[in-house]
């Protein structure tokens, strides 16, 4: 397994069929099916995508025979996440020729990067809608109704659909994902995010805790917190001149309930702050858990990647955040094969990893994007069989860290949040540690997901800790 899930880009749920959290809450006449690709940035649209279709009379749909619209939703950050797409694309080949009138959509990163030209290569496609578009689904739906092509990629420097309730979709009803942000301005060499959901904007952070207080009052016990660089939120009520750090929006959300649990993600190192860490470690509720990507462990190739850190500084980071929360959970991103990456590189890499002692890490294979910084300046130089080679060690790596880091558990309560049956057995509840660990346990007594219990872990594998209830 190269990419262990965890909430923000969970590999088990690539190309998920997303459908109402109440099933039948509202009849619709028309309905519309969705497919979510890439990060969790992506799956929070596609809820936003959901809320102005219904408003329509659109209702999603998980049954692909009975929709009179296929979106996908795509992701573009490496050249396998759209071959995966383009793929599907063509499986509605039959579904359309059996139903002319069947409109398909590919909204997201892909047609943000491919605009026009999707059309061009794709001639399925009926409508191609970028991320800051949304908006301009039903005028585009009736264009397309009509028998004409409908685009709109335009990007915006002010959208971040701060009025628009999501529809939740596919919830357990207890953990709920929250846009904080869009867009992105960091320009790592390698990442074509800057170039599908352009500029950074922040939030109007009344609208996120009424989102938060909303999903509390409907019983749901956690939020996480998602932009591309969550610990730049910078937003300023245009009403008092009130400044609002990401610190500060923590502290809002965690004040909401002492019983809803807040996450976040994804934080830049170089950008989080103590005052992020204090506000962490003063309330409870906040997570005890950073997804804190390196990229790299070599301070030559963090430079050609752009991202103004040295391994040194990053290393003091990882060392702040564990003198200010011991118990804090850490977790990375990790790249294998950037341009020019020498086996020195590379060995500073698992290095960092070791000193890191991560909890577990998203790792990949360099993917040349078109148009990144990294495209225009640097070769592709490093062959394949070289990436996969040092993957796989990047991946052992990373097995092994997150071994002991689970050994190092045993014998320790923890505090879980239920979330639902274990998936391998259903006499046995699944949740998560504030650490962001699954934690599995055997059912006793009355108990709910929603749930705070109490585990004592004795035992675990590399991706589980296992426990009794006490
Ligand atoms: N904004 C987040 C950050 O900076 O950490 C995450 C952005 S991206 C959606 C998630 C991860 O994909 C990145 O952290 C990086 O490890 C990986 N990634 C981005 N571009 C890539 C590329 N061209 N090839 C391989 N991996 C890439
Ligand atoms: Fe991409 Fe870097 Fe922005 Fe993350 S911080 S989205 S890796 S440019």
């Amino acid at each position: 397994m190269l990419e262990i899930g965890n909430k923000v880009h969970d590999e088990a749920r690539q190309g998920e069929a997303y459908a109402p959290a109440n099933v039948g809450v509202r009849q619709f006449n028309k309905k519309f099916y969705i497919e979510s690709y890439g990060c969790q940035m992506n799956f929070s649209d596609s809820e936003i995508i959901a809320s102005i279709l219904e408003e329509q009379g659109f209702g999603a749909t998980r049954n692909l025979e009975e929709a009179d619209l296929i979106f996908l939703n795509t992701c573009s950050i490496r050249e396998k996440a759209e071959q995966t797409v383009r793929k599907r694309l063509s499986e509605f080949r039959q579904a359309k020729k059996s139903n002319p009138s069947l409109l398909v959509g590919m909204l997201g990163c892909m047609a943000e990067r491919l605009k026009t030209k999707l059309l061009e290569e794709e001639k399925l496609v009926d409508i191609v809608v970028g991320p800051d578009a949304y908006r301009s689904l039903p005028v585009l739906i009736s264009q397309a109704d009509e028998g004409q092509k409908a685009v709109n990629v335009l990007l915006s420097r002010e959208e971040t659909y701060a009025d628009i309730a999501p529809v939740r979709l596919n919830s357990n009803g207890i953990t709920a994902f929250v846009s904080i942000m869009r867009g992105c301005n960091n320009m790592c060499s390698f990442c074509v995010v800057p170039f599908t959901r352009g500029r950074e904007r922040s939030r109007d952070a009344y609208s996120i805790v009424a989102e938060c207080n909303g999903l509390v009052s409907k019983g749901y016990k956690e939020v996480t917190l998602l932009g591309q660089n969550v610990d730049s939120y910078y937003w300023r009520n245009p009403e008092t001149g009130e400044d609002v750090t990401f610190a500060k929006l923590l502290e809002m959300v965690a004040g909401i309930s002492s019983n809803l649990r807040v996450r976040f993600s994804t934080s830049h190192p170089k950008d989080i702050t103590d005052d992020v860490l204090h506000t962490m470690s003063a309330y409870e509720n906040i997570c005890r858990y950073i997804h804190l990507p390196v990229q790299s462990g070599s301070t030559r190739i963090l430079q050609l990647m752009n991202r103004t850190y040295t391994r040194e500084w990053y290393l003091a980071k990882v060392k702040r955040i564990r003198e200010i929360m011991p118990d804090c959970g850490i977790s990375s991103d990790i790249i294998a094969g950037f341009c020019t990456e020498s086996e020195d590189d590379h060995r500073d890499t698992l290095d960092v990893m070791e000193q890191s002692a991560y909890d577990f890490s998203y790792m990949f294979m360099y993917s040349e994007r078109p148009g990144t910084l990294a495209a225009k300046r640097y070769a592709d130089d490093i062959s394949t069989d070289i990436k996969k080679r040092r993957l796989e060690e990047i991946v052992s790596m990373q097995n092994r860290l997150s071994l002991e880091s689970n050994k190092k558990d045993l014998g320790n309560i923890y505090k879980v949040l239920i979330e639902g049956n274990s998936k391998k057995n259903d006499q046995h509840w699944m949740g998560r540690n504030s650490q962001n660990k699954v934690v599995v346990f055997p059912k006793e007594g009355n108990l709910n997901p929603g749930d705070y219990v109490f585990v004592k872990v004795h035992d675990c594998t590399q991706g589980t800790l296992l426990g009794t209830l006490i």
